[in-house]
């Protein structure tokens, strides 16, 4: 079977020339027209013998993914869904910030930690992406747009540090000056929290920037709105992220996206002002982008109240536009839209059955998460109930329960009102 090109390391190259009995610079000339050159096929080698190239067309393949479909927002950032070689998808975004070009790739098909107002994770996991296929929507960037990219944010499709090992070694193609020789300091892992992920990267000597989606420092809440903290836990990931700082001495990002009424309010950033102490952070603030109804954005009003209390707190905070909302940019979006037949056909580039046939068991899959959300709605109002039993505030929390009830098949947006004033009464006691 082929080998997909971009798998391969210098030494890897390296090993395979020698194999075949070829001169050892061809290794190096090889592994230039494909990371500097960007080449997707070995008849532009053309510094190559005839031999070689069709030796190596024998044992490669070099294509990059396949754009099924692109979008455009009035922001100038662009959306691609590609087509991987086994006819999996996963989205790309190219964000322009002035002169600044910013890619935010995928690491997984999808992602198989749901959280839940993240389209992605609501439209299940079919596999990890390998290094080459990560590092190919680099070089695809690049090739579409004539142009050096200016940062690389792992924060599209997927968890990377699900995928670590294949994460790592991307950067370390990316970066290596005989490969794409692309800075260290360009990259920005994203993660949702993963515990020995974190681990990894602080021992792996590759000085990249972390930034961690928290979005909630309240163990219920971050609990339900991610249900990963369930595994790796505040008060263990905190553990963590103090430890790869005092080894890195590096400021970690923390992304909040700002849900009303959910995790915008008073006490929500005192609570995360409270977790970041002794952190050297920098906090950005993302204006829920919505995904389909389970929440809403928060308002301007609560987003400027709870940049507010952080910066009074010295915490240096950025409220960050979402990007291309026209083009629903939010990772998974544009991949889910289309699993529902929600994009118009005209946009289509490709043939909608090739699209339709690749997105069908993420149909099922959002059957399937319905399902389990409910579950947890149920869990987390039956907790809701258990623990107020008394005091003066209880009927007038027993009237908004029981209201909220009503709507809780529908909405777990209500349930989590209920919590938030159980909380507050928790709060009031001691
Ligand atoms: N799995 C990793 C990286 C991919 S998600 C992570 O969770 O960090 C990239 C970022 O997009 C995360 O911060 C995630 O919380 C955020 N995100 C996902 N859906 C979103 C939405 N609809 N609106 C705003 N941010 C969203
Ligand atoms: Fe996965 Fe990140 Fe989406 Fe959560 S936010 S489901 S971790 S991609």
């Amino acid at each position: 079977m082929k080998k997909f090109a971009l798998e391969n390391s210098l030494e890897d190259w390296q090993g395979y020339i020698s194999n075949i009995g070829e001169a050892k610079y061809r290794a190096t000339q090889i592994a230039e027209w494909i990371w500097k050159k960007h080449v997707t096929s070995a008849d532009e080698m053309t510094n190559l013998s005839k031999d070689l190239r069709e030796r190596l067309k024998a044992d490669f393949y070099f294509s990059y993914p396949e754009i099924l479909l692109t979008q455009k927002s009035k922001d100038g950032t662009k959306k691609f869904l590609l087509k991987l070689s086994d006819a999996e998808t996963i989205e790309m975004v190219l964000m322009k910030h002035g002169d600044r070009l910013t890619l935010c790739l995928s690491t997984q098909v999808g992602c198989p930690l749901g959280c839940t107002f993240c389209a992605t994770g609501t439209s299940g996991f079919a596999r990890n992406l390998t290094a080459g296929e990560i590092a190919a929507q680099f070089l695809l960037a690049e090739k579409i747009t004539s142009r050096d990219l200016s940062n690389v944010v792992y924060m599209g499709m997927g968890e990377p540090f699900l995928n670590t090992d294949a994460v790592l070694k991307s950067i370390r193609l990316l970066n290596h000056e005989k490969l794409r020789g692309f800075g260290i300091r360009h990259f920005t892992i994203s993660t949702s929290g993963i515990i020995k992920g974190i681990e990894a990267l602080r021992d792996a000597s590759l000085p990249v920037r972390l930034a961690v989606s928290l979005h909630a420092a309240d163990s219920e809440l971050r609990s339900f709105l991610m249900p990963v903290n369930e595994t790796n836990p505040l008060p263990e990931l905190r553990k963590a992220l103090v430890d790869y700082q005092s080894k890195t001495n590096d400021r970690i990002s923390f992304e909040y996206a700002l849900f009303g009424e959910v995790n915008d309010t008073v006490e929500r950033a005192r609570e995360l002002v409270h977790f970041l102490r002794g952190i050297h952070s920098f906090v950005n603030l993302i204006p829920y982008n919505a995904t389909g109804g389970r929440y809403k954005t928060a308002s301007p009003e609560a987003v400027l109240r709870f940049k507010t209390i952080l910066e009074t707190a010295g915490f240096e905070t950025e409220i960050r536009s979402s990007m291309g909302q026209d083009i629903d940019a939010a990772c998974g979006q544009l991949r889910r839209k289309i699993a529902e037949g929600a994009v118009e056909k005209d946009s289509y580039t490709k043939t909608d059955a090739i699209i339709h046939a690749s997105m069908l068991h993420d149909a099922a899959n959002i059957e399937r998460y319905e399902r389990k959300a409910k579950l947890l709605e149920k869990k987390i109002v039956a907790k809701a109930t258990k623990k107020t039993t008394s005091g003066g505030f209880i009927d007038k929390f027993r009237r908004k329960k029981s209201n909220d009830t009503e709507k809780n098949s529908q909405n777990c947006f209500s349930n989590l009102k209920v919590k938030k004033q159980k909380l507050g009464f928790k709060r009031t006691k001691g």
